[in-house]
């Protein structure tokens, strides 16, 4: 089969590497002048790696190993250095470690005495959870509203940049609902002898920078099976279709996978499916800016290691929503070089919803101001900032969000045999997911299907 995929993201890549393994011909369409979507990395002036959005993915999806299996790449497969390292929180202007065991939470300061109890509590909460709830109203209910503002807020900015109000429990933490459900609470889930355990996840990336896994995608795929040209309009014919470019030319195949972004998804499908057109308009996205800053170790020679810091709610941090220490997380982000200092911080998100309309200067003095936050006193000057302006970068799972997933896929189902939705607006926003997505995606147009149907 012929089948042209729009889109050079993980999602669109994933799937033409599976769908060339089953003997199809793929050509990937993309409107930039490189693939990678939102998974891409460049080098800084001294030779670093940074990775300008996605810095890499979480472990505990089988489909990440089969891909990394399939690549032949587990020597460029790398964990973090230390999966135990502080994930700090940043509250009252004060560097406080996130609570991640009981002994923790009951001593941290980011829960009040009677926000404590009130977690403790939980066991007695009988209530359910009612459709389309909201992340904050499941967490409130179950554990209170301290766990709310001290825990989740951060912790949820730092994966969606949005506040936990804004997002849908089941599309975003379905398994605290599944507990609910099972266990009837979630400390009782979690001690219940049961519930079968599993290792915690362990952050993954490439040795060269996440986005070097796009890259090799991209070199199995095979350079002239890429085409970088942005798709404008989509035609059908009797059993083909045909895809118009900005450079004015057609391109003609069997099945279209669509794996761009929902807002781009609906108006290419504005003249073929306006139903689905208008449901796919529906997914609104954050916008964020991420700065990389290099510093050498001696900037701040007291500063706390370890994952990164996230911002709690109330807490001043100039926009910024969490910084990562990229060269504590992933040591060959500087080549090894034991002097430099590597660090992402991300800003933005639905809370400072024009960070695209600051400009690159005050984005630098506000990620320099947060940093002597977080590292204290800074005693040298930045080396570089490299500051990127995400637009569209995360979709919202708003409340509702499965609900209208579960439309989409309906319509889908219904009206095409030969056009594919896929990407991180539908069935999960992590790079894991994307990567499940895509296989499992190539894997049901091999066996001439769709969408699998709508539960
Ligand atoms: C700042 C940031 C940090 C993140 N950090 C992490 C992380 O650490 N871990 C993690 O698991 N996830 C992270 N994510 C989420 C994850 O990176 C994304 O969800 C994922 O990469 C999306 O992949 P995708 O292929 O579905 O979409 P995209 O990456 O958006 O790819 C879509 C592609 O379609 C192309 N396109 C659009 N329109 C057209 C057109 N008309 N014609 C042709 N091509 C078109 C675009 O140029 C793009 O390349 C992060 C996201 C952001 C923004």
């Amino acid at each position: 089969m012929n089948i042209a995929i729009i889109g050079g993201g993980i999602s669109g890549l994933t799937c033409a590497f599976w769908l060339k393994k089953y003997g199809h011909q793929v050509k990937i369409f993309e409107k930039e002048k490189s693939v990678g979507g939102w998974v891409k990395s460049k080098q800084t002036a001294n030779g670093s790696i940074m990775d300008l959005a996605a810095n890499g993915w979480l472990d505990n999806e089988p489909a990440v190993h089969r891909l990394i299996d399939a690549l032949n790449a587990h020597q460029e497969h790398i964990p973090v250095s230390d999966p135990q390292s502080t994930r700090w929180i940043v509250f009252q202007d004060q560097m406080v470690p996130a609570p991640l065991s009981p002994s923790m939470l009951l001593r941290t300061p980011l829960l009040s005495f009677w926000s404590k109890l009130r977690l403790l509590c939980e066991p007695f909460i009988f209530s359910k959870s009612p459709p389309n709830e909201n992340l904050s109203e499941f967490v409130e209910r179950r554990l209170g509203p301290g766990v709310v503002k001290g825990l989740l807020t951060p912790m949820v900015a730092g994966i969606y940049a949005a506040h936990p109000s804004e997002l849908d429990v089941r599309a975003c933490f379905s398994k605290l609902v599944d507990w609910e459900d099972q266990y009837r609470s979630l400390l009782v889930a979690l001690h219940s002898p049961k519930r079968p355990k599993s290792k915690p996840p362990v952050l993954h990336s490439f040795r060269g920078g996440a986005g070097a896994i796009c890259e090799m995608l991209a070199q199995e795929i095979s350079e002239e099976n890429i085409v970088f040209e942005k798709i404008e309009s989509l035609e059908k014919k009797k059993s083909t279709w045909v895809l118009h470019s900005d450079l004015q030319n057609d391109f003609e195949c069997d099945h279209v996978v669509l794996a761009c972004p929902a807002y781009v998804q609906s108006k290419l499908l504005q003249n073929i499916d306006k139903e689905t057109a208008l449901l796919l308009d529906n997914i609104l996205y954050s916008d964020v800016a991420v700065a990389i800053s290099e510093y050498t170790q001696e900037s701040f020679p007291n500063r706390n290691k370890g994952f990164g810091a996230l911002c709690a709610q109330d807490q001043e941090l100039y926009g910024v929503l969490g910084i990562l220490f990229s060269s504590d997380i992933f040591p060959s982000r500087t080549l090894g070089q034991q002097n430099r200092l590597l660090t992402r911080a991300i800003l933005g998100g639905t809370q400072y919803p024009d960070v695209l309309d600051w400009s690159e200067q005050d984005i630098k003095e506000r990620v320099s101001q947060a940093h002597q936050i977080i590292f204290g006193q800074q005693k040298h000057q930045v080396s570089e900032v490299y500051v990127f302006k995400h637009k569209n970068a995360i979709p919202l799972y708003a409340p509702g969000h499965n609900e209208l997933q579960e439309k989409i896929r309906s319509q889908i189902y219904k009206k095409h045999d030969a056009l594919s939705l896929l990407g991180n607006h539908l069935f999960g926003v992590g790079v894991k997911d994307c990567i499940r997505n895509g296989e499992q995606c190539a894997e049901l147009i091999n066996n001439g299907q769709i969408l699998s149907k709508p539960a």
